[in-house]
């Protein structure tokens, strides 16, 4: 059975790349049948942010990305928060010690400085280890007193020299990387009595049986410390397979996308609007900006795979369908945010009139207009195509509400001739005639009434509508004087020649 992760660490907001990879691992989940966890990897109590772990289950929750179990969601490979495993960490550190894959360190942290200051390019690992102050170095009596004496230390991982190590990725196929150039990484601190990362990640992903590690490029390095650690387990036979996602890019595809980049650029780098506790900063958010979710994961889909085919609207069942793992592009993502604003578009369009007018309702009636849903609906159905966000359609539809109050200056010296109150008194007297107010009646009836008279119909219009709405543009002007309604017609008409 599939079990994949999505495992962030909780030092602030989920950043977008991290929600591609979420989604990514969801759609895999999904088209396999399988189970997506969530895991909060929280052992790097330094980098802790209080309210990050709440910001990202909301951000999932608005983006319709669900978990099968994990943090807040239950499930029987708990707990799913790291900080809370500590002891089952302690036991495979212990393991890894016992068979001598690993080893204890004391050097400090003004020792490793010296190190690096004597020696050039300095790396904890089998040609400097020797070198240093350790369980391989020192005598076991000494190791041990130190060790009851409450010493701070940390446990080394021992990495054999001159080991081709294979990583199969899904996506990049093998990677081989020579043992000799890996580090001992830090598995333990016995400082907080806390596993690092890499030992938390490994151990998780054993015991919670995870078939895939889907996660982003940043974690390739770490990958064949990573299929090491599983051999030192003895979990080879069982180690997951790994697809590591391409890197987004900063929208001009000049190196990486980073978080300051959405503020610099103007757009949000985020699914919800962060208050990050530590600065007071507020960064911007998808979601308060009027993004759609369903916009914005479809955005996501494509930064880093497609169909193979002109498609590029999906929902979430068709991505489940189509995805394909194997098929991510390697390299780099560009990160062109115009286009989710035209995927919101899109989705503006595909949502029906009486969705999109129940989030511009309240808008109306914030604006102190007492009008019913289906007359909303029905200003809606004329506007929407012009427009990407909800929030844009007030101050293009307000005059359906509002009479104006005042003409725009420009219009009135471009459009408004001499001879217009007079026309306009004309109009306002053939359209009072009129039993039927209907847009096609009204529309019939002016016409001819321009041909006879032999106006010109753009001077007539153009007064019309700047008799009507204030201003030079807006939808057709029967579509306004029908909705408007006779009463309302006249009232306007005959205000603006008054
Ligand atoms: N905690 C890591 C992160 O924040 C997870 C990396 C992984 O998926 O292995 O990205």
């Amino acid at each position: 059975k599939v079990r994949v992760r999505f495992a962030p660490s909780p030092t602030g907001a989920l950043h977008i790349g991290g929600v591609r990879t979420a989604l990514y691992n969801y759609l895999f989940a999904k088209q396999n049948g399988g189970e997506l966890i969530f895991r909060i990897e929280d052992t790097d109590s330094s980098r802790f942010v209080p309210g990050a772990e709440e910001y990202i289950i909301e951000s999932f929750r608005w983006l319709g990305i669900k978990f099968d179990e994990g943090v807040s969601f239950g499930g029987s490979h708990g707990p799913y928060r790291q900080s809370e495993r500590r002891a089952i960490y302690k036991k495979y550190v212990d393991q890894l010690l016992d068979e001598g894959r690993a080893y204890i360190a004391f050097d400090t942290p003004e020792e490793l400085e010296a190190k690096r200051t004597e020696i050039k390019n300095f790396q904890y690992d089998a040609h400097t280890r020797s070198l240093m102050r350790n369980s391989l170095t020192m005598p076991k009596e000494e190791v041990d007193r130190l060790v009851a004496d409450g010493a701070q230390y940390v446990v080394r991982f021992k990495v054999e020299p001159g080991e081709d190590v294979h990583v199969h990725d899904m996506i990049r196929g093998d990677v081989v990387i020579k043992s000799d150039i890996l580090d001992d990484k830090v598995l333990y601190k016995s400082a907080d009595e806390l596993p690092t990362y890499h030992l938390a990640n490994i151990v998780d992903d054993h015991l919670m049986e995870v078939t895939h590690v889907i996660r982003g490029e940043e974690w390739l390095p770490s990958a064949p410390l990573h299929v090491l650690l599983y051999r030192a387990f003895g979990w080879e036979d069982t180690m997951p397979r790994f697809a590591h996602l391409p890197l987004l890019l900063k929208p001009d595809g000049k190196g990486k996308l980073s978080k300051r980049d959405g503020d610099r650029l103007g757009f949000p780098v985020f699914p919800l609007e962060w208050h990050d506790p530590k600065t007071g900063e507020v960064s911007r958010g998808y979601r308060e900006e009027g993004y759609f979710p369903e916009a914005v994961i479809n955005f996501l889909a494509l930064l880093g795979w497609n169909p193979g085919t002109e498609q590029e609207l999906f929902t979430l069942d068709e991505l489940v369908k189509l995805f394909d793992i194997t098929k991510c592009s390697k390299a780099g993502a560009r990160f062109d945010y115009k286009k989710c604003i035209w995927f919101n578009h899109e989705y503006i369009l595909r949502k029906s009139n009486e969705e999109i007018a129940g989030l511009f309702a309240p808008v109306v009636a914030g604006n102190g207009v007492d009008e019913p849903l289906e007359r909303v609906t029905q200003v809606v159905a004329m506007m929407k195509d012009r427009v990407d966000f909800v929030k844009e359609l007030w101050p293009l539809c307000s005059f359906f509400f509002i009479p104006p109050t005042e003409y725009d200056e420009k219009t009135v010296r471009k459009r408004w001739k001499a001879d217009s109150p007079q026309v306009m008194a004309e109009l306002a007297d053939v359209l009072e005639s009129l039993d039927d107010f209907s847009l096609d009646n009204q529309e019939r009836v002016v016409m001819a009434w321009v041909e006879d008279k032999g106006y010109k119909l753009g001077d007539v219009m153009n007064a019309f509508r700047l008799a009507l709405v204030g201003i030079g543009k807006g939808p057709g002007m029967f579509d306004i004087s029908a909705f408007l309604g006779k009463e309302e017609t006249l009232r306007r008409l005959r205000r603006a020649i008054a």
